[in-house]
């Protein structure tokens, strides 16, 4: 297959060229002025960016959460995924505590047979970990691993055990990511709210301030420094952590950060109100001078990737446990938490590039390079070279897409950006050499999707 007549855009910037996809599915060539073979497929990128499929390196699919479980399926998840140019995911496999984290892994291999896009797999360690436990997930290519600094009850690990998983994690070339809040502190917090009988939804952005992320942040970068070893911050989410993320690595901390669309476009105004429900998420909106600094961050360097924490529920499952309490009103401290994003993560950061905040390399690097590069999985994800798996989208700048829930194809029944309409969205996207959507119809399938290995870090990330 000839993708021509466009120009190939990747973190150097782009160039006008056309790319060969080899039989194999991988990249076979990309230069200017390709004559396409005999009977060889053309798909024409006239007035389009051709540019690396994204790499979406934090999503939750399928995942139980109290007495819910998240809309989207690895099936419905991916197609969505590759229906706004995300070719690769990385979800979480999220042990319960006192769960074998081998068992639970195995439980996500077996449901990511169903996916539709490439997929690798994170290790939550929510106790302690043996240094056996890392190296057998390294052995299977779940190179990076999640600890918790919030949700004592049921997720969080305490300092000493950090310590160990950061130690033991980066003696095998893993990574440790890290949901970085002070889980304590919000406890008591939230504890106070619900004595003093403040249980609107607002005050799940009350009682997890940012101080309490930026504390985490800046806890979490000593350790890993004691540790010698890096640790990667999900969902930075306000100027105050992404001040604490700036700090360590300055003084050369081996410290990356992540950030999302809903902390870029959402604010914590929007915890008000009747669809206040589905607003919650963790961290929580900020205010618009935290976006304002995130954009700064993302062009300077300081956030390395941009990820969504897809983790959607369905509206009536969040009004449901807002109201268990039978008091009649919603408590805060019930919803769970989470947005949809898998789809539309791409459009959202190319808004940032028509903006003037980011540069169209700077998307390229945030969305797919760089989380490539962190994750293990470059230069097979996130390039264009000759060799890589040919995940490529055709992105036509100035096509337009309404971001209402109906117009999407995340298994959801809402939209946190309802009445948005972008500029920017893909022609096409191609998975391992196949065509999986084009022209707004998804035309891959279920299963074709594969597990991915992936690499120990060796080196820096550049
Ligand atoms: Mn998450």
């Amino acid at each position: 297959m000839l993708i021509a007549n466009g120009s190939v855009l990747d973190a150097q910037g782009n160039r006008p060229a056309d790319l060969r996809v080899g039989p194999d599915g991988r990249v076979a060539e990309v230069a200017p002025g390709l004559a396409p073979a005999p009977g060889e497929e053309t798909l024409d990128a006239a007035g389009c960016l051709v540019v690396a499929g994204g790499v979406e390196v934090h999503t939750h699919l399928n995942l139980p959460v109290g007495q819910v479980r998240v809309s989207d399926d690895f099936a419905s998840g991916t197609v969505a995924a590759a229906m706004g140019g995300t070719t690769t995911i990385i979800d979480y496999v999220t042990t319960a505590r006192g769960q074998d984290p081998m068992e639970a892994l195995a439980t996500w291999r077996n449901w990511g047979e169903q996916a539709a896009v490439d997929f690798g797999l994170h290790m939550t360690f929510t106790g302690p970990a043996t240094e056996q436990t890392v190296a057998a997930c390294v052995e299977q290519g779940v190179t990076s691993f999640k600890v918790y600094m919030a949700y004592p009850a049921s997720l969080q690990v305490d300092d000493g055990v950090l310590l160990e998983v950061l130690s033991a994690v980066g003696r095998h070339g893993g990574l440790v990511t890290t949901h970085a809040e002070n889980g304590p502190a919000i406890e008591a917090l939230r504890r106070r709210a619900l004595a003093e009988g403040r249980t609107a939804i607002i005050e799940h952005a009350h009682t997890r301030p940012a101080e309490l992320e930026a504390e985490a942040v800046a806890r979490v970068a000593t350790l890993a420094e004691l540790a010698h070893a890096p640790v990667y911050i999900v969902h930075v989410s306000s100027g105050r952590a992404l001040d604490a993320v700036r700090a360590a690595k300055q003084r050369g901390a081996e410290m990356l950060g992540e950030t999302c669309p809903q902390y870029l476009y959402l604010t914590q105004d929007n915890l008000e109100g009747p669809d206040a429900p589905d607003f919650v998420c963790t961290p929580p909106l900020r205010r618009r001078e935290d976006q304002d600094k995130l954009w700064v961050g993302l062009a300077d360097g300081t956030i390395d990737t941009v990820a969504t924490d897809h983790c959607p529920f369905w509206r009536a499952d969040r009004r449901k446990a807002a109201e268990s309490r039978g008091s009649g009103s919603p408590d805060f401290t019930e919803v769970p938490g989470g947005l949809p994003g898998i789809e539309t993560r791409m459009a959202l950061m190319w808004q940032g590039v028509s903006d003037g905040r980011i540069t169209a390399a700077d998307w390229a690097r945030l969305c797919s390079e760089a989380p490539a590069k962190v994750f293990g999985l470059w230069p097979r994800k996130g390039s264009l070279a000759v060799g890589a798996d040919a995940d490529v989208v055709v992105w036509d700048p100035e096509l337009e897409q309404s971001l209402g829930a109906e117009h999407l194809h995340m298994r959801v029944d809402h939209s946190p950006y309802e009445d948005k309409v972008v500029r920017g969205w893909p022609r096409a996207v191609v998975s391992r050499g196949r065509v999986v959507a084009k022209d707004g119809m998804f035309v891959g399938e279920p299963g074709w999707g594969r597990y991915l290995v992936r690499q120990p870090r060796s080196g820096a990330v550049g």
